[in-house]
């Protein structure tokens, strides 16, 4: 459910490739131990503009800079730190930024002018670093046991392949 005064936190609203980067971002952070979670992912049109309104033409604290955010489009999400833990404590949320940025995933806490710390965000053609394929790191590891040069190889290598094809190329390497 999306209503304007509520926060949506469901991952599965981002778009698509937003959600794998999510999820890729929640389970590098709980390896590291990092305790945070998230506070918002998609947003409707109506919540932005009621939010832009805060602080504005609404009694309260300027708590957004724009009416045209990445949350609309599905591209964003928020975290927030779990207790005992300040709620925003800039520590562990920098640390979150690191691994966003491990991960090319864009944090708001790198903005010069207007820090969104608490902000993650990628864009439509994100794509997982070949680390986080485990037959990228296969076809690394072959090659290098045998002495080949990996980028030869790496390039065939694709996520999608399917566990045959992907032993096709291990087999032409290790010929
Ligand atoms: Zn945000």
């Amino acid at each position: 459910m999306d209503t304007i005064k509520q926060a949506n936190r469901d991952i599965k609203s981002l778009q698509p490739i937003a959600q794998k980067a999510c999820e890729l971002f929640l389970n590098e952070c709980k390896k590291k131990n990092i305790p945070i979670f998230i506070t918002e992912t998609h947003r409707s049109q109506a919540r932005q503009d009621y939010l832009y309104e805060q602080g504005r033409t609404r009694q309260g604290q300027i708590v957004t800079w724009t009416r045209s955010s990445n949350h609309t489009g599905g591209y964003a999400w928020d975290i927030a730190v779990n207790p005992p833990h300040e709620l925003y404590d800039a520590k562990i949320i920098a640390k979150a930024g690191e691994v966003a940025k491990e991960l090319g995933i864009e944090w708001g806490g790198t903005w010069k002018s207007s820090p969104d710390t608490p902000h993650f965000q990628v864009d439509k053609n994100w794509k997982a670093p070949a680390t986080e394929n485990w037959k990228t790191q296969a076809i690394k590891q072959v090659c290098k046991q045998h002495n080949l040069e990996v980028n030869t190889w790496l390039g065939k290598c694709e996520e999608y392949l399917t566990v045959g094809e992907f032993f096709g190329i291990i087999n032409k390497i290790i010929q």
